[in-house]
């Protein structure tokens, strides 16, 4: 199998599965224990804990870590609201924010809150002007994401941030497919991050918090994590994630001179019958999403069985709906029905992807009745 679904996923690092096997092997004591095995744990935990903070890299704040980046989102989300000051009762997003966004939103939606969601232009890029036009007093959080899942295009956050604090709303930003690939720009007040898009493991995600801004708990219980998210922490998943983390720091230059150098031989290859969806620019180039006139991408992703690719989204793509993304920047629903998603990174050569993409090619060709 040729992998090329670096959204959807990434493969997990050798050195993290390393890391976790001790943990799944022997060590198995209860963090939260106050056993000489349970100190042994809870001090991994917090080792992972730094690597994770390091890898966000921005000065203070904690990390509370949570089973997932939709927890760490919803926790987000609903908390901030909660807490929020009297006379507050406004969110403003953006339309091509992840469902973990835009679901809870929604609900919120349906529970006495309101929610202002923001149009992108045809390169996928928030306004500037709108948002500053769509806060006021009644606004308590602003949620923008980095790095965009499904066609890579990046927000300005520290502009983003800047306007919701002039407005005195707090700024969440979501940026799981931000971490270890594009730093993370200062300003937000929490970011929700998540290890399995960074080579971690599944199953643990993170919400890094500004002093001051941690929501209400989501989730009650005995108290751990700052006693604002409880549950049983596993150390297994969070040395994982911590590994993980530490790595896309080292990495970082590394992994996005191979991008790039990715991006390049892949855009040489498709040529000029296929049109990149959203910024070329204003986005992580280890998302390649693409569209081409009267595809059926349904059907390519069927004809090419041993290449892990995807529509739109992960999410959407089991869903039958177009992409609420691809509809955002204004594609029809035809040309969201043509279009694919290239994923690639770290552990992506440039034989095989080039491979990839001139048999998406061919098969394109075989599709339309055109000579391969
Ligand atoms: N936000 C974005 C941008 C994502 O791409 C994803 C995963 O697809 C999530 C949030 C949810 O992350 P998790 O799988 O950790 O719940």
């Amino acid at each position: 199998m040729i992998y090329l679904d670096y959204q959807a996923t990434t493969p997990v690092a050798p050195e993290v599965a390393e890391t976790m096997k001790p943990w799944i092997e022997g060590k198995f004591a209860n963090p939260h224990s106050p056993s000489r095995w349970g100190r042994e744990a809870a001090a991994a935990i917090e080792v992972a804990r730094k690597q994770v903070t390091q890898a966000i890299g921005l000065d203070g704040g904690n990390v509370a870590f949570t089973g997932s980046a939709t927890e760490a989102l919803n926790w987000a989300i609903k908390g901030s609201m909660e807490k929020a000051q009297k006379g507050r009762n406004r969110i403003v997003t953006v339309a091509t924010e992840h469902a973990a966004v835009l679901d809870t939103c929604e609900w919120l939606g349906g529970s006495g809150y309101d929610v202002t969601r923001l149009p992108v232009g045809l390169d996928g890029r928030l306004n500037l002007d709108q948002l500053r036009q769509a806060l006021d007093e009644s606004v308590a959080l602003v949620a923008v994401m980095l790095v965009n899942n499904e066609i890579g295009v990046i927000q300005p956050i520290a502009e983003v941030a800047a306007l919701a604090h002039d407005a005195g709303a707090l700024m969440l930003c979501d940026a799981v497919q931000g971490l270890g690939r594009v730093l993370i720009p200062n300003g937000a007040d929490l970011i929700a991050v998540s290890a399995h898009k960074i080579h971690g493991p599944k199953g643990i995600g993170a919400l890094w918090m500004r002093e001051g801004a941690e929501p209400s708990p989501l989730i009650h219980g005995g108290g751990q994590e700052m006693g604002i998210r409880s549950g049983t922490l596993s150390p297994m998943t969070c040395a994982g994630f911590g590994e993980a983390a530490k790595l896309a720091s080292e990495r970082r230059d590394a992994d996005r001179e191979h991008v790039q150098q990715l991006w390049n031989a892949a855009l040489d290859e498709l040529g000029p019958d296929w049109i990149v969806n959203g910024s070329l620019d204003d986005r992580y180039h280890g998302n390649l999403n693409i569209r081409r006139e009267g595809l059926d991408a349904t059907r390519l992703i069927s004809d090419l069985r041993d290449i892990a690719f995807s529509l739109g989204s992960a999410c959407a793509s089991g869903s039958g709906r177009p992409s609420h993304v691809l509809r955002a920047i204004g594609l029809t629903d035809r040309e969201a029905r043509s279009s694919i998603r290239l994923g690639f990174g770290r552990y992506t050569t440039e034989e095989e992807l080039v491979s990839a993409v001139r048999r998406i090619g061919a098969a394109a060709n075989a599709q339309q009745g055109l000579a391969a």
